[in-house]
């Protein structure tokens, strides 16, 4: 381990907390300064739009209560000066460091016109709030996980509710086409209104209005239209950024010996995937990238390690579990491996050039399992299904 004094972690949400904790476990013993622009304690994002919708506040990551020195709660990040190795905060003051860990994480895309959107506990609790009210229609833009997760609890709440996404179906680009038109299908049991391929153009006095002209009224918009990198604070300080910050595969930033990048804020080259550059939007990537940036920088460019973990998600909607391995994007093949969309428990495997590049599973989290192993070693998914 080389000698390094003073680390600062900027973000105190899941990746920064797990730096800060692995800094600790690996013996560092300097001086740790966690720069958060949240006053809370760090906690788990996923349940906001899942049990914290049902009431459910008890949503702390494990170990963050143990922050105490060194944190410097409801402060902003604002500048970076990597030459005089110093940082400085909203409210002028300056942090210096020899180590820096940049886990600034990403927000969401905002419509305006008083529509909802959720990444934070707040925006969770007035969601709450306004989803207890009874609003007749609650119409949900963006089928992705959260817009899905959101239109799932409000059919439970016995809502009307209308999804619109942009693609052919929700999820279309991440599921293939197998799985995204059964999606689709689940949604419309489910007594969900989907109306696809059509963007939204405005949100504005109770209507969203799409880009064809229609309008659809609604009591309450809730946006789930994606994320945008937290990485404004950066610019000016020479350190590359493009939709991330691009660091290498070790999660350095380019040409920089003491500043790492972790979490949803950070864009690298995957070696699994040829070096494609690629940003994970996922909690087990942040949970695992934000521990690794940490060791690497106690462990300096020349012995640090490169960060290649198979990414994956699990969404629950409409009582379904769908899980994902991998990239399932890049493949240029998809096959159903088990099961059938027809019973609601399958799975699909999706190659490139023979070998597999993702998967995706529902309600078959054995299968998922053993698709992830088979996207780590570069397997066939043949050889994996006629092996079993
Ligand atoms: C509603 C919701 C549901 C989700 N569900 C799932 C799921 O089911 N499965 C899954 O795999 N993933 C899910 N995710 C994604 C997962 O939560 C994220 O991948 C994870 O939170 C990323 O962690 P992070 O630490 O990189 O960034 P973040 O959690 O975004 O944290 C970044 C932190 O940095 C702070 N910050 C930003 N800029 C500055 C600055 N300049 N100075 C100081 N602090 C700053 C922010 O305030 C924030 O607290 C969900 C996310 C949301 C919002």
């Amino acid at each position: 381990m080389r000698t390094l004094n003073e680390i600062t972690v900027v973000g105190a949400s899941l990746a920064g907390l797990r730096a800060v904790q692995t800094l600790r476990r690996e013996g560092f013993d300097g001086e740790i300064t966690l720069v958060g622009a949240e006053t809370h304690l760090p906690y788990n994002r996923p349940p906001l739009s899942k049990s914290v919708l049902r009431g459910d506040d008890d949503i702390l990551l494990p170990g963050a209560e143990e922050l105490s020195d060194g944190w410097l709660r409801g402060r902003t990040a604002v500048r970076l000066n990597p030459a005089a190795r110093t940082l400085t905060l909203d409210d002028g003051a300056e942090v210096g460091y020899d180590g820096l860990v940049i886990a600034t994480g990403a927000r969401p895309r905002r419509p305006g016109g008083g529509a909802h959107t959720l990444r934070t506990l707040e925006e969770a609790l007035a969601l709450r709030e306004e989803l207890a009210r009874g609003h007749e229609h609650v119409v949900v833009i963006g089928g992705g996980f959260i817009g899905g997760e959101v239109a799932s609890t409000a059919r439970e709440l016995g809502l009307k509710v209308t999804l619109i996404d942009a693609g052919r179906y929700p999820m279309h680009a991440g599921l293939g086409d197998a799985a995204a038109r059964w999606l689709a299908g689940l949604h419309e049991r489910s007594g969900v209104e989907l109306v696809s391929g059509v963007r939204v153009r405005a949100v504005h006095e109770g209507r969203v209005h799409l880009d064809d002209g229609r309008s659809i009224p609604a009591d309450l918009v809730v946006a789930g239209m994606g994320v945008l990198p937290n990485t404004e604070w950066l610019d000016g300080s020479g350190l590359e950024v493009g939709d991330g910050v691009l660091v290498d595969e070790r999660l350095f930033a380019r040409g920089s010996a003491e500043i790492v990048a972790a979490g949803d804020v950070a864009r690298w080259p995957h070696s699994l995937y040829g070096g494609t550059l690629v940003r994970i939007e996922h909690w087990s990537n942040a949970n695992e990238q934000g521990a690794a940036a940490a060791r690497n920088l106690l462990a300096g460019p020349g012995a640090a390690q490169g960060f290649a973990d198979v990414p994956g998600f699990a969404t629950s909607v409409h009582g379904s579990r769908v899980q994902t391995a991998g990239l399932p994007h890049l493949g240029d093949r998809a096959d159903v491996v088990t099961g059938a969309p027809e019973e609601d428990r399958f799975a699909v495997a999706f190659s490139r050039d023979g070998v597999l590049v993702g998967a995706v599973a529902v309600n078959s989290p054995k299968d998922l399992i053993k698709l992830k192993r088979g996207v780590a070693a570069g397997a066939s998914p043949h050889t994996i299904y006629d092996a079993s």
